[in-house]
Formats: C-alpha cells, sequence, structure tokens
C-alpha cells in the first residue's frame, strides 16, 4: 500500500498478485515466485518467500509499524488471526469475469503500531536519503526477532493505543 507499491505496480514488467485486500506487487527475475506465494490463507508469503530466499527489507521514512515482513511472522508463530483460526472472519466482495463474488478472508493482518518494538531486536543499516531515513535489514532478522518475541510473550506487538479495538480484543483474551 502507498505511492511505492503503486508506483512499482505500474511498471509494465510488474507482477501482481490477485488478493482482494492485501495483493503484493514484484519486479525482476523472482517477482513470479514471490508474487504466487500469496494465497487467502497465507497472504503475507511473499514477505516470507522473501525472507528465506536472502531478501532485505528497506524502510524509507518508516519504522517497524509499516514492516509487513512482520505480518509474515505472526503466521509463522500461528497465532489464529494470521492462520485463518480467527474466530470471526472478514469478507470481500470482488469482481470477476461472470459478476462479482464473495471471498471469505480468515487470515488477516492486524494492528501493526507495536512493531516498533522491533528496534531494539533487528540490526540494521541506517542511512539519510535527502531527508529520508533509509533502514535496511535482513528480512530473516526481522522474522527470527519477532520469533523470538513471541516465544517469550504472548501478544508482544499488542499498541498502546486505549481506542485500538484490535489491540484491546487480544489483550482481553491474552490477560494484561
Ligand atoms: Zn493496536
Amino acid at each position: 500500500m502507498g505511492v511505492l507499491s503503486e508506483t512499482l505496480r505500474r511498471y509494465p514488467d510488474a507482477r501482481r498478485s490477485s488478493h482482494p485486500l492485501v495483493s503484493v506487487a514484484a519486479l525482476g527475475p523472482l517477482a513470479e515466485r514471490l508474487v504466487e506465494a500469496q494465497t487467502l490463507d497465507e497472504p503475507y508469503a511473499p514477505y516470507r518467500v522473501l525472507a528465506e530466499l536472502g531478501g532485505k527489507v528497506l524502510l524509507l521514512g518508516v519504522g517497524h509499524t509499516r514492516n509487513s515482513t512482520v505480518h509474515a511472522a505472526e503466521y509463522l508463530a500461528g497465532l489464529p488471526y494470521a492462520t485463518g483460526q480467527a474466530a470471526l472472519p472478514w469478507y470481500a466482495l470482488v469482481s470477476t469475469p461472470s459478476g462479482s463474488a464473495v471471498v471469505i478472508l480468515r487470515s488477516i493482518a492486524g494492528c501493526s503500531e507495536g512493531f516498533h518494538r522491533l528496534d531494539h531486536y533487528v540490526p540494521e543499516r541506517r542511512e539519510l536519503i535527502g531527508s529520508c531515513q533509509a533502514r535496511l535489514m535482513w528480512g530473516r532478522d526481522v522474522i527470527a526477532a519477532a520469533l523470538t518475541l513471541f516465544r517469550s510473550e504472548p501478544a508482544p506487538f499488542l499498541c498502546s493505543d486505549p481506542t485500538c479495538l484490535w489491540c484491546h480484543r487480544l489483550r482481553t483474551r491474552h490477560g494484561p
């Protein structure tokens, strides 16, 4: 999501997945492999596969709260909402060649505002590009750090926003 992904998606050779909510776009020799990894049950698989292949994450002017690779770690950690075991699935109305259809989305990403905790656990290189803070890191380090936190705490990334219904619901389930 955002101007960078939209710009990349418009490249003539770009590949784009068909997920109705969190489609991904990719360029280059691995584009097809990354895009095809995405399924309704594992929507963040392209980030997992990219990390497994030795890919890096580049955060431009943003922090881990916009790092989608952490969502891939949520799936690997077996969190109920990330693995399709959430009690309340989401629905999307999509266009099809024959009209429209309702797609059930059982595996969804949660709130990412608490992902900033990874600042202390993921090695990275920081550089300024103009006025933009660029942060470069290995995808596998992001996933490894997140999985380490998941093993030590049941819900390490719940945010502190009292109005966040997502985190409130999970906090109720996991305790304070
Ligand atoms: Zn939250």
